[in-house]
């Protein structure tokens, strides 16, 4: 496979140097030179998960990685199952939460995982991620124990719900998480300085598992297949598929699949208040406002690092302008979708209700619908709480860890003073 730096053509990269690497040169990201176009599509939807997305990623990755590494990495990532669910005639939702930490991102930071500890082969890493907060618990269980790799999570304090940061936060050994006093794109400003910080980078061999890093959103890609593998045949080819966007990594696969060949009629894009590519669409105006903090805080991103690469897409013909559309949608409609989601008898969170929601105002006549279950309802049991006026029960991985303490430092938003605390961390447990 070779990926090219979408700032500087000059910087070619294959897929285990691109996973290694993180960022390429100026901060740009990698992205495939090529999309391979996918042959007898029916039969490909016809086959299992694990061993479809071993053929996805085959197509995608080659035959780098060595003989049946693929397979194995593949097998060990996708333990748990992506189930379509029915909620009305015409809409079907993803649900991407049944492994380990609930959430979509365990597909992406266990396959980096796996990936990323057969390429080093031993060899030492800092992992240093920004998370606004599944990200953080899906990359620290991925990379928990696994020998010569630490890895470092930045949150913002009291921004993620409690139970997120539970998650991750209450792992000991090799998973140092740090709250920082400012919001997501703080977060992740300072793990992009630190990325420049040549010190940095040479002495503790950082790599980023952000949704940056493009080993996650390969394979992510796999389980837009396995939606539409799910879908009758009759009704694929006008599906709509509605995606809950933050860092627009999830929307990036889901549009890389389209381009293998995957009956996808059209995507919307569907954020909450942070609504920089929405208006973007309407109006071709890059126009980021400050971050504003909602209920489906996992998408409380107002300068998505995945962007470029759909714009790449877009130039490079993979991708239709026209036929995709953003839906922006406020705290009182959230609301209000997870009430229709639990009439219809679906107990939903409110990332996925946004897209919900986003689909039955945005779905024309004739289409049929699927929006991502992107967490599982508990994780935010809060707010489903509160909007539907019930309890929800906690599933075990929660349940386990809801009573443990937080080990998080809390920091300013200061480069400086971050640096030093991760050098004295990381020397202390060298
Ligand atoms: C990360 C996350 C999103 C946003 O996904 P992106 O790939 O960053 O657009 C949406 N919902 C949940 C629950 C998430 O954790």
């Amino acid at each position: 496979m070779e990926l090219v730096n979408l700032k500087e053509s000059s910087d070619t990269a294959s897929f285990s140097q691109a996973i290694v690497r993180g960022l390429g040169k100026n901060q740009g990201l990698y992205f495939p030179t090529a999309i391979p176009k996918l042959a007898n599509m029916d039969q490909l939807l016809e086959k299992p998960f694990v061993e479809r997305s071993v053929e996805v990623l085959h197509a995608l990755i080659g035959d780098e990685l060595g003989e049946g590494v693929l397979d194995d990495v593949v097998k060990e990532a996708f333990t748990f199952p992506a189930p379509v669910e029915k909620i009305t005639d015409d809409i079907y939702t993803l649900e991407l939460f049944h492994g380990p930490t609930l959430a979509f991102k365990d597909f992406g930071g266990r396959f980096m995982a796996q990936c990323l500890s057969r390429i080093l082969d031993g060899k030492p890493v800092t992992i240093l991620t920004a998370t606004s907060g599944d990200t953080g618990a899906a990359v620290a269980h991925a990379f928990h124990g696994i020998e010569n790799i630490n890895v470092v999570i930045l949150f913002p304090d009291g921004k993620i719900s409690p139970l997120q940061e539970k998650l991750f936060s209450t792992l000991d050994g090799n998973i140092h998480t740090v709250a920082i006093d400012g919001d997501f794109d703080d977060c992740q400003a300072l793990v992009k300085k630190a990325f420049d910080d040549q010190q940095m980078r040479e002495e503790l061999h950082l790599n980023s598992a952000n949704s940056i890093n493009i080993s996650r959103l390969l394979a992510q890609v796999c389980y837009y297949f396995e939606a539409v593998s799910q879908i009758p045949e009759a009704e694929r080819d006008n599906l709509v598929i509605s995606v809950p966007s933050g860092n627009f990594g999830n929307l990036t696969a889901g549009l890389i699949a389209q381009a293998m060949g995957l009956p996808v009629k059209r995507f919307i894009a569907a954020t909450n208040l942070n609504d920089t590519v929405p208006r973007y669409l309407k109006t071709g105006e890059w126009d980021p406002k400050k971050t504003v903090a909602t209920m489906s805080n996992a998408m409380d991103v107002s300068q998505p690092n995945n962007w470029p690469r759909i714009e790449g897409m877009i130039e490079r013909g993979y991708t239709d302008k026209a036929l995709l559309k953003g839906e922006s949608v406020d705290e009182q409609y959230t609301h209000l979708a997870l009430r229709q989601l639990a009439q219809a008898g679906y107990t939903s969170e409110p990332h996925a209700a946004i897209a919900y929601r986003s689909l039955t105002h945005g779905m024309e006549s004739g289409e049929k619908g699927l929006f991502l279950g992107t967490a599982h309802p508990a994780k935010f049991r809060e707010t489903v709480e509160n909007a539907l006026g019930q309890p929800i029960s906690l599933p075990k991985a929660l349940a386990d860890v809801a009573g443990e303490d937080s080990l998080a430092v809390k920091l300013s938003a200061d480069y400086e003073t971050l640096k030093k605390h991760i050098f004295d961390t990381l020397k202390g447990n060298a």
